[in-house]
């Protein structure tokens, strides 16, 4: 508990959600998307760049600026919300293993791991091979 709180303490320092943010506005409806799928935790939507032929992100609709600050301060259901939902939109976008060949889902965290959007979102790959892990 005691490690818990001062992890919680240090993350409160350092971070300061960016209401501002794309993905924040996206979730005000102030910004058009291509929506996917939406319910009580979690929005879906097409990546405006795609890099490949399916490209969605998926983000929670709390604030939370990367997987850290998520990890330590989401509710056990808004874990559980996010994790759902990445299974239930890569199937509605037919590349879950149930229905499709697989997919990559990833989280860019902090300045070295190239996160550009400051609210916690996956991308997910698919629709082809999706190639190298790391370039
Ligand atoms: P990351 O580098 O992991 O933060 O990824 C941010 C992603 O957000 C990039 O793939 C962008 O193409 C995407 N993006 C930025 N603005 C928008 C937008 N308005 N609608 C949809 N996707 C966006």
């Amino acid at each position: 508990m005691y490690l818990v709180s001062l992890i919680k303490e240090k993350s409160e320092k350092l971070m300061t959600y960016d209401e501002n943010n794309i993905f924040a506005k996206i979730l005000k409806g102030e910004i058009p998307c291509k929506k996917i799928y939406e319910d009580k935790y979690i929005f879906s939507f097409h990546d405006i760049n795609p890099q490949k032929k399916i490209h969605a992100l998926v983000i929670p609709k709390g604030k939370y600026i990367d997987l850290d600050d998520f990890c330590i301060n989401a509710s056990a259901n808004e874990m559980v919300g996010l994790f759902k939902g990445i299974n239930i939109v890569a199937e509605m976008l037919g590349v879950s293993l149930k229905n499709g060949d697989g997919y990559r889902a990833l989280s860019n965290i902090g300045k070295n791991g190239g996160q550009e959007v400051p609210h916690l979102h996956f991308h997910i790959f698919g629709g082809e091979k999706i190639g190298k892990m790391v370039e």
